[in-house]
């Protein structure tokens, strides 16, 4: 691993005009699988009960640099967003001053949930991101980790929507809040793309069996569904934080059946992930980590039992 603890790796990646997409964020160099990129604190947003009318304020205690820094990101104003920030401003957003316009046009583009972080919003979206982000509340920071490695002069990008199970049109419409007909090489008109999307219909329907399935707690079934999306899920180029979440739903059908050799099996492997996607301080890491030795030791135990039968 590249990176530890709450530092990052952003000396490796560079601000550079992508085509088409305004600004993004490029490696400089070779970039590891599980790099840990970016690690950084929420600019705005840091309140739990954040609403519109705290943006602005919020904005003016920035220092005049992270202000200007914050005027150089991408704004966008969709409708429905819109509508959401003039009901929790009290007022119409046409009536506020063109710089108060924009501070939320730009909140509107980058907040990720409520909150708006400086580098990470310039990473550019991709059905197929080669960056998985999620928030460490251990460090109180978001962290972005290369899910690949990424050679020298790609384009790192996240996914602004929970796209996986989407076909190419289904995640177009999700997109539309952000104005953009993406272009990435899921999305491509390629004979490639078109067989992903068949494998992504595939993996919505395995989806609606596995919820299926879990509530009659028909594990064994379970399992063999769960196998299947994690291969579908891999084969159409996903290795992040999505395959983790499927192996979860693997290893822990083989514990409800009994299968202690392989829920430790699937445990290493969503550990290997989730050190790669999330960094071993990760509190899911930190549980993980703990968890893997007891199942083995639950084996081991097993083991003896069997062993001392079979010489009795
Ligand atoms: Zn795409």
């Amino acid at each position: 691993m590249a990176a530890h603890g709450a530092a990052d790796s952003r000396h490796l990646i560079e601000v550079k005009v992508a085509p088409g997409k305004g600004l993004g964020l490029f490696a400089q160099a070779d970039i590891p699988r599980g790099t840990r990129i970016i690690a950084e604190a929420a600019l705005l947003g840091k309140n739990v009960d954040y609403t519109a009318k705290d943006v602005v304020k919020e904005f003016r205690s920035l220092s005049p640099t992270l202000q200007s820094q914050y005027l150089g990101l991408h704004g966008c104003m969709p409708e429905d967003v819109k509508g959401q920030i003039e009901l929790e401003l009290g007022q119409k957003l046409e009536n506020l001053s063109a710089l108060h316009r924009k501070v939320f046009a730009i909140y509107a583009a980058n907040a990720i949930g409520r909150i708006i972080y400086l580098h990470g919003s310039l990473f550019n979206h991709s059905c197929i991101p080669n960056v998985h982000f999620a928030y460490n509340s251990t460090l109180g920071m978001e962290t972005f980790h290369a899910v690949r490695d990424i050679l020298e002069g790609e384009e790192l990008t996240v996914s602004y929507i929970n796209g996986i199970i989407l076909t190419r049109s289904q995640r177009q419409e999700a997109l539309e809040r952000w104005g953009f007909l993406c272009a990435c090489p899921a999305c491509a008109d390629t004979e490639e793309a078109r067989k992903a999307d068949v494998k992504r219909a595939q993996m919505f329907d395995l989806d609606q069996q596995l919820a299926i399935y879990f509530r009659r707690e028909h594990w064994e079934r379970f399992r063999k569904l769960a196998q299947k999306q994690a291969a579908l899920q891999r084969s159409v180029g996903f290795s992040g934080g999505e395959l983790s979440s499927t192996y979860a739903k693997i290893a822990w059908a083989c514990q409800q059946l009994g299968d202690r050799g392989m829920e430790l099996l699937w445990a290493c492997k969503i550990l290997d992930i989730d050190l790669h996607c999330l960094g071993p301080d990760h509190p899911d890491c930190e549980w993980l980590e703990e968890q893997v030795p007891k199942v083995a030791a639950v084996i081991e135990n097993q083991a003896a039992v069997d062993d001392s039968g079979v010489n009795q």
